[in-house]
């Protein structure tokens, strides 16, 4: 690590060291290598990042709204002026290709240019009262000091769909990253510094242990919201911790998308987008495909070709030319993966492509072969719990109430996909599919334009779009006899 200032926290304005000099490794997932030491913050850090967003957020709430935007917009054009470096240390830190670690930088400006739009379209609105001496009116205050806690898998671009949302509403954030890949949002941290973010209204603050941080900012009446991406189980802890000081939520949590193909799809474009949404992240995104259902009298042409292409991926180091495949992150990742694999295979499944790991400069540990596994049985592991690595189980359906059944038989409702060329089937699925977010011949639908979050144990609240903005403000009722 070059910058000495991406090794501390971000606390209120100023970048400081650990409380009695406490700093937890960072490891690259491809050599296991440490590559940072990083401040780990405690207590006494935390209390003064939320002290310095109380004492910052008068200001800043009242800041006129394109003031507030133009700054973010500039944060995100900072992003992009240093692209390149932003794109390499993700690399370093979390192991996704460096193609695919430009394409986040790329996203992760998007938030901040559309929240910086968006700031200035915060409205209120005038209604018309029962009786004529009222006037009814609906003002958006922004709710106040808010904290986020962010994945490793997307370590710069949950950052900025955060803080982006809310900063344009008007209100403070303090952002925990995950252990795993603090670098990222350290980085972003000093860039927003020098877009003109004040101190106090942006903190990063790395902790090498998660639970305590939850524990403390649920315990501080003050964090009047917490936004979280991570796994359902946090979540649900989260759920807990919030009714101390009934602390508003917004939780994107785990998926487990179908990927519905139908006979009239063009198996191609299904095919391409298929492999783009399974492997993106080496199949650690909550929206990658994890159970690919296909219309039976075109399942076996649909698996050769899949598996040929998926085959076809180049596994290795994220920095090395043409890698599609990096390493999963950790090595709990890969036991998991592979167990999914072995319960399959147990269970009569036949392996069309991969099935183990694959060496890469003689190490093996956290590199997964892209895996396509064909005859699954709906009640297999890698068709109930979240897969997040390379392996795509395909099973067959006959029918649209079938594939429709299959699809939603499952407790999580983030993203679904279908291929059809038949508009009025594509217009039943989009209805049907228990999802927050569908794509109906799209495999990579997430946009800054529009909300992105889930349904049932997928979490709630939304992220991105104007609903994106939403989740930082109060519809304040005015109800005046002038
Ligand atoms: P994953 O299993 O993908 O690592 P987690 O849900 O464990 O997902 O982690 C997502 C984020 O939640 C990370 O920033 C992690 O540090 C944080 N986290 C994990 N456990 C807790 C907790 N008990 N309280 C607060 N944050 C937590």
């Amino acid at each position: 690590m070059s910058e000495a200032a991406e090794t501390r926290a971000l606390v209120g304005g100023t970048w400081t060291g650990p409380d009695g000099g406490r700093r937890f490794p960072v490891e690259n997932p491809a050599t296991g290598e440490t590559i940072a030491l990083v401040a780990d913050t405690g207590p006494a850090e935390w209390r003064a990042a939320l002290d310095a967003a109380e004492a910052a957020f008068p200001a800043w709430r009242e800041r006129p709204a394109g003031e507030r935007g133009a700054i973010l917009r500039r944060w995100g054009e900072l992003l992009l002026r240093d692209r390149e470096r932003l794109a390499r240390l993700m690399t370093l830190e979390q192991g996704k290709p460096l193609a695919e670690a430009r394409g986040e930088v790329a996203y992760a400006a998007s938030f901040l240019e559309w929240f910086g739009e968006e700031a200035r379209r915060i409205e209120g609105s005038v209604r018309p009262a029962a009786t004529a001496d009222k006037r009814l009116l609906v003002l958006p205050r922004p709710i106040g000091t808010s904290v986020a806690i962010t994945p490793w898998n997307f370590p710069l671009a949950m950052v900025t769909r955060k803080a982006g949302a809310a900063l344009a509403a008007g209100c403070p954030m303090a952002v925990k990253p995950a252990e795993a890949t603090p670098l990222s949002a350290l980085a972003a941290g000093a860039l927003a510094v020098e877009a003109g973010v004040p101190a106090g209204i942006l903190s990063v603050l790395p902790t090498a242990d998660p639970v305590p941080f939850g524990t403390a900012i649920f315990a501080d009446a003050r964090v009047r919201k917490v936004s979280f991406t991570g796994s359902t189980e946090v979540g649900k802890i989260l759920i807990g911790l919030s009714a101390r000081h009934v602390t508003r939520l917004s939780l994107e949590l785990g998926g487990h998308a179908p990927f519905l193909v139908f006979a009239d799809a063009d198996l191609d474009r299904a095919v391409a987008d298929c492999v783009a949404s399974k492997f993106r992240n080496g199949g650690q995104t909550c929206v990658c495909a994890n159970r690919i259902l296909v219309e039976r009298s075109v399942l076996a042409e649909f698996a050769r070709r899949f598996a040929a292409a998926a085959a076809a991926l180049p596994v290795g180091d994220g920095f090395a030319e043409g890698v599609r495949i990096g390493p999963l992150i950790d090595d709990a990742a890969v036991a998991k993966v592979l167990a999914q694999v072995a319960d399959a295979v147990a269970g009569g499944a036949e392996v069309a492509c991969g099935g183990g790991l694959v060496e890469v400069a003689g190490r093996t540990r956290r590199f997964v072969a892209p895996t396509v596994l064909v005859g699954v049985g709906p009640d297999r592991l890698c068709c109930r719990e979240e897969t997040f690595g390379p392996v795509a189980p395909i099973l067959g359906f006959d029918s649209e109430a079938e594939a429709i059944a299959l699809a939603n038989d499952t407790p999580y409702g983030l993203a679904a996909y279908a291929f059809t060329r038949d508009a009025g089937r594509a217009f039943r699925l989009a209805e049907a599919l228990d999802y927050g977010i569908v794509g109906i011949n799209d495999g990579l639908p997430a946009t800054a334009q529009a909300p992105f979050g889930g349904v049932k144990e997928s979490g709630f609240g939304r992220e991105g779009g104007r609903e994106g903005v939403r989740e930082y403000l109060v519809e304040r009722f005015v109800s005046w006899r002038p």
